[in-house]
C-alpha cells in the first residue's frame, strides 16, 4: 500500500508535481496569484457526469444541487450537463438563473423561505419545494399579486429514515419537509388556493456510501409518492426521489456502486411507469457531482518540531475548509487525503502535520500524516475538496484573507 488516496489519480504527477487539469499547482498558484485557493477541474466534472449517464436509465432527470458548489463559474459548466438545478436559497437562485439554466427546470428547497424569496421564485417560473402549509399561504397572495401561479411541490418528511446516512434529513421528527401524514392537507390547501401543484420532492439524507441504503429509500421514495397521488389534486408531472449519493473521503471507505444503483433505478422507472404513468422521475445530487473534482492547496508558511512531532503551518487552514478539518458533521476527526503538491511521488517521506494559522488547535488539515518532506514554500494539497469548502466554512474567523477559487 503506498498509503495514496485513488483521488491523488485524478491529478496525477507532471515533471514532479502534482497537477490539476494538466497545470502543475505551483504554475496554477502563480496563475491564480495568491495561495489558499480552491481548483476545480471541468473535464472532472464532465467525466463524473458521464460516468453516471452511463448507469442512470435515459428516463431519470439528474439535477445538481447547487449548495455543494455554488461558484457561478462552476455552476455554469454544470448547467450545460446535468437536466436540472436545485438550489436553497434567493442568491443560490440567482446564480442558477446567470448560469442559462431553463427556469422550468430549476427548483428551491429548504425551510423557512422569506416572502422575498418565494415572490423570485415565482416571478422566475421555478418549480417551488414546499415545506409548510405557511408557505402555502404566501405562495397564494404572492400567486395573485404577480397573476401567475407559483408553480409547487410538496416537500415530504417520510416516515422512514435512510440507512447508514452521513446526515439525516428526513424520517422522525425534522424541521424539512412536511411530514407524510399531514400532506393530505396541505394537498387539499395547494388545490384550494389554485396554486400549480406538479408533485413531490422526497429527499432523506446525505453522503452514503451503501447502494442498498439509497436504492431502499428510492423504492420507499416511490411507493410514498404513489401513495399520495391519490390525494393530489391534479395530475403528478414530476417526483424528486432525492439523492444522498457519497464519496469516499476516509481510510477504507469505498466508491459508491454505481452500477447497483443504476440497474435498480431501472426497476424504479418501471414502476413509476404503471404506477405514475407520465410522471418524470428526478434524482438531485451534490457532492456526488462536484465533490472529487476539487482540490484546496495552501502554501507551507513554517515548519515546526514540537517534541519529536513535525508541524507544517500553512496559510490556510479550517477558516476557509471547515470539512477538512474535521468540524462539519463529523463525529470522529478523520484525514482528508492531503499530499504535498510539490515533491515528487519519489520523495522522502515522513509523518507530520498540517495545519493553519488560527489560534485554535481545531485548524488542523492533517493529523499525523504519512505525507513527502516538506518546508516553506511548499504547496499542501487537499484531496475531494469540490463540495462543501469555501462556502461552508467560517472564512471570516480571524480576519485572514479569503481563499479563491478557480475552474481549471
Ligand atoms: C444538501 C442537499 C442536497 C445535496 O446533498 P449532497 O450530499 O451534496 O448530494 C440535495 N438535496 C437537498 C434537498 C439538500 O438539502
Amino acid at each position: 500500500m503506498s498509503g495514496r488516496h485513488s483521488a491523488a489519480e485524478r491529478f496525477p504527477f507532471l515533471e514532479g508535481e502534482l497537477s490539476v487539469g494538466g497545470v502543475r499547482v505551483s504554475r496554477l498558484a502563480e496563475r491564480v496569484g495568491q495561495t489558499p485557493f480552491y481548483a476545480y477541474d471541468r473535464q472532472l466534472l464532465s467525466a463524473r457526469v458521464q460516468q453516471l449517464r452511463g448507469v442512470l436509465p435515459a428516463a431519470i432527470s439528474l439535477h445538481y444541487a447547487i449548495k455543494a458548489n455554488p461558484m457561478p463559474a462552476l455552476v455554469g459548466w454544470m448547467a450545460a450537463l446535468v437536466d436540472g438545478l436545485d438550489v436553497a436559497s434567493g442568491a443560490e437562485l440567482r446564480v442558477a438563473l446567470d448560469a442559462g439554466m431553463d427556469p422550468r427546470e430549476i427548483s428551491f428547497a429548504g425551510p423557512g423561505k422569506s416572502e422575498v424569496e418565494l415572490a423570485q421564485a415565482v416571478a422566475s417560473g421555478i418549480l417551488l419545494n414546499i415545506e409548510s402549509a405557511r408557505e402555502v399561504r404566501l405562495l397564494a397572495d404572492i400567486s395573485s399579486r404577480l397573476g401567475t401561479p407559483a408553480r409547487v411541490a410538496v416537500r415530504v418528511n417520510p416516515d422512514y429514515e435512510l440507512k447508514s446516512s452521513g446526515m439525516k434529513m428526513g424520517g422522525g421528527p425534522k424541521q424539512f419537509g412536511i411530514d407524510a401524514e399531514r400532506v393530505p392537507e396541505v394537498l387539499a390547501d395547494i388545490g384550494r388556493e389554485g396554486l400549480a401543484f406538479e408533485g413531490f420532492h422526497i429527499f432523506s439524507g446525505s453522503q452514503n456510501l451503501r447502494a442498498e441504503a439509497i436504492c431502499e429509500a428510492q423504492t420507499k421514495g416511490l411507493e410514498l409518492a404513489t401513495r399520495l397521488a391519490a390525494e393530489a389534486p391534479s395530475t403528478v408531472i414530476s417526483v424528486n426521489l432525492g439523492g444522498g449519493f457519497g464519496i469516499p473521503y476516509f481510510p477504507g471507505e469505498k466508491p459508491l456502486d454505481l452500477a447497483a444503483i443504476g440497474d435498480h433505478l431501472e426497476g424504479v422507472a418501471e414502476s413509476a411507469a404503471s404506477s405514475l404513468p407520465g410522471t418524470k422521475l428526478v434524482i438531485e445530487l451534490g457532492r456526488f457531482l462536484v465533490g472529487e473534482a476539487g482540490v484546496y492547496v495552501a502554501r507551507v508558511i513554517d515548519r515546526k518540531v514540537s517534541r519529536g512531532e513535525v508541524f507544517l503551518v500553512t496559510d490556510g487552514g479550517l477558516h476557509h475548509h471547515l470539512s477538512a478539518s474535521g468540524n462539519f458533521g463529523q463525529v470522529i476527526r478523520k484525514n482528508y487525503p492531503v499530499e504535498i503538491g510539490t515533491r515528487g511521488m519519489d520523495a522522502p517521506r515522513e509523518v507530520a502535520s498540517v495545519v493553519g494559522p488560527l489560534c485554535t488547535p481545531l485548524d488542523l488539515l492533517a493529523d499525523r500524516m504519512q505525507l513527502a518532506e516538506a518546508g516553506p514554500g511548499d504547496l499542501v494539497v487537499v484531496f475531494q475538496s469540490g463540495a462543501y469548502g469555501i462556502t461552508a466554512s467560517p472564512m471570516r474567523f480571524l480576519s485572514h484573507p479569503a481563499a479563491l477559487e478557480v475552474l481549471v
